[in-house]
C-alpha cells in the first residue's frame, strides 16, 4: 500500500458516515470502519462482492439496472447527493439511509489508467442512516394528523355549538312564548270580550229604537279599535314564533299612553275609576317594539285596578312620563292596598300570584320585555297608598 494509500484508508475509517466505494461493475472495493459499523458485515466479507448485496428489493434490482446502463450507455445515473432509499444488514434487517454517489477516476497519468485498471474507476457512496430522522418524521405526521384530527373535531364543535345556539335563541323566544301565551291569551280575550259588550250596547240601542247614528258610529269606531288591538297582540305571537328580532322602531311614549288609554277606557269606567295624566310636555323617543311596550303599561294597569277593586283610596290610575338622566321613565301608580312585603319578595318571579284566578306571569313577562329593551322595570309604594311600578327606558336623540 502506498503512502497515498495508507492516508486515504486512515480518511475513510476516520468518518462518521459509512462510505463504500465500488469499482465500475458494481464490485464493493472499500468498505470503510463506519459502514462496517452501520452494516454488520466485515471489510473482508463484502470486497469483490456486488453492492446490490447491501441492499433489499426493489433498490437492488434498481442498482443492478443503474450499474448496467452505465456500463452500456456511460450514463451516470447513480450519481446523486441525498437520495433516500433502504440498506441491509448483514442480519437481513432493513433501515432507511440517505444515499449520496459521487464518482471518482484515476489520475489522467497514472498507472491504473494506462493499465485500464477497473478498480481506479468508480463510484463512492456515502451512507447515512437516517432511522431517528424517519421516527421522527412518522411521529410529526402522526401528529400532524392528530392535530388535523383535533381541528376537524374543533370545527365540528363549533358548528354544533353555534346551531345550538342558534337554537338556544329559539327555545328562549319560545321559552318566553310558552309563558307569554298565557298572558296573551289573557290580552286578546280582553279586546273580545270589550267587542262583545259594544256590540250588545249596539243591539240595544237599535232595539230600543232610539239610536242615534252617531253614538252608533262612535262604539262602532271602538269595536273597530279593539279588533286591531287583538291583530296587533296576534301578530306580535306569530312574529316572535317566526324567530324574528324584535322590531325597533321609534316611540314617543306620551302617544304610546293615549294609545293604550283608549284599549282601558271601558274596563276602567265599568269599576268606576278613570286614568289620571301627568305626561311631561316633551318626551324623546324610544327605540322598541311598541305592541310589547303596550302590552306592558296595559299589564300594570289591569293590576292596578285589580288592586283597587279590592280596596280603593281614590278612583283613578296616574299614567305619567319623565325624562331624567337619559332615561324615559312611564310611570303607572294606582291607589288600591299596595304591595305587600312578603308579595315584594316574588313580585317578578313567573307563577307568583296571590288572585285567585290569578297566573302570576305579568309582571315576570313585563321585566323581560323592559330588560329586552335595555331598560328596567321598577316599583315603589306610592305616597299615600297603592303601588307606582316604573319602566324606565334608554332615551335617543331626537
Ligand atoms: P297576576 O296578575 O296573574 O297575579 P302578576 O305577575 O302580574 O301576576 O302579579 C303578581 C302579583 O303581584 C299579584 O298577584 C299581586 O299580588 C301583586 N301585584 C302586582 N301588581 C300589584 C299592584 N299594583 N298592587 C298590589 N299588588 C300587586
Amino acid at each position: 500500500m502506498s503512502v497515498a494509500e495508507d492516508r486515504f484508508s486512515a480518511l475513510l475509517d476516520s468518518a462518521v458516515d459509512a462510505i463504500v466505494l465500488i469499482n465500475t461493475r458494481g464490485e464493493i472495493t472499500r468498505f470503510n470502519r463506519a459502514a462496517e459499523q452501520l452494516l454488520g458485515y466485515q471489510s473482508s466479507e463484502v470486497l469483490g462482492q456486488n453492492v446490490s448485496m447491501l441492499m433489499p428489493e426493489p433498490y437492488r434490482a434498481e442498482h443492478d439496472g443503474y450499474i448496467q446502463r452505465f456500463l452500456t450507455t456511460g450514463q451516470r445515473k447513480i450519481i446523486g447527493i441525498g437520495r433516500e432509499v433502504v440498506a441491509r444488514r448483514k442480519n437481513g434487517t432493513t433501515f432507511p439511509i440517505e444515499l449520496s454517489v459521487g464518482e471518482y477516476h484515476p489520475a489522467p497519468h497514472s498507472a491504473a489508467r494506462r493499465s485500464g485498471d477497473v478498480d481506479e474507476h468508480g463510484f463512492v457512496g456515502i451512507l447515512r442512516d437516517i432511522t431517528e430522522r424517519k421516527l421522527q418524521e412518522a411521529e410529526l405526521l402522526k401528529t400532524a394528523e392528530e392535530l388535523r384530527q383535533m381541528l376537524d373535531n374543533l370545527s365540528q364543535s363549533t358548528r354544533e355549538a353555534d346551531e345550538l345556539r342558534a337554537r338556544l335563541a329559539h327555545v328562549g323566544r319560545i321559552g318566553t312564548l310558552g309563558e307569554m301565551v298565557s298572558g296573551i291569551a289573557h290580552e286578546v280575550n280582553q279586546p273580545l270580550t270589550a267587542i262583545a259588550n259594544y256590540a250588545n250596547a249596539c243591539r240595544r240601542l237599535l232595539t230600543s229604537g232610539q239610536a242615534k247614528p252617531v253614538e252608533l258610529v262612535s262604539t262602532l269606531e271602538k269595536i273597530s279599535d279593539q279588533a286591531d288591538r287583538a291583530g296587533q297582540v296576534i301578530r306580535g305571537l306569530r312574529n316572535l314564533v317566526r324567530k324574528r328580532d324584535i322590531v325597533r322602531e321609534r316611540l314617543d311614549c306620551n302617544q304610546l299612553l293615549r294609545d293604550v288609554a283608549r284599549l282601558m277606557d271601558f274596563e276602567l269606567r265599568q269599576a268606576g275609576f278613570r286614568l289620571a295624566w301627568n305626561l311631561a310636555p316633551s318626551v324623546s323617543p324610544v327605540m322598541g317594539d311598541g305592541v310589547q311596550i303596550q302590552q306592558v303599561v296595559l299589564n300594570l294597569i289591569r293590576n292596578g285596578l285589580d288592586a283597587m277593586l279590592q280596596r280603593a283610596q281614590c278612583d283613578f290610575i296616574e299614567l305619567a312620563t319623565h325624562v331624567h338622566d337619559g332615561w324615559v321613565e312611564i310611570g303607572v301608580s294606582d291607589c288600591g292596598p299596595g304591595l305587600a312585603t312578603q308579595t315584594v319578595e316574588h313580585l317578578y318571579e313567573p307563577f307568583f300570584t296571590t288572585k285567585p284566578q290569578g297566573i302570576g306571569l305579568g309582571l315576570s313577562i313585563c321585566k323581560s320585555i323592559v330588560q329586552a329593551h335595555d331598560g328596567e322595570l321598577e316599583h315603589v309604594a306610592r305616597k299615600g297608598g297603592g303601588a307606582c311600578f316604573t319602566i324606565r327606558l334608554p332615551a335617543r336623540e331626537t
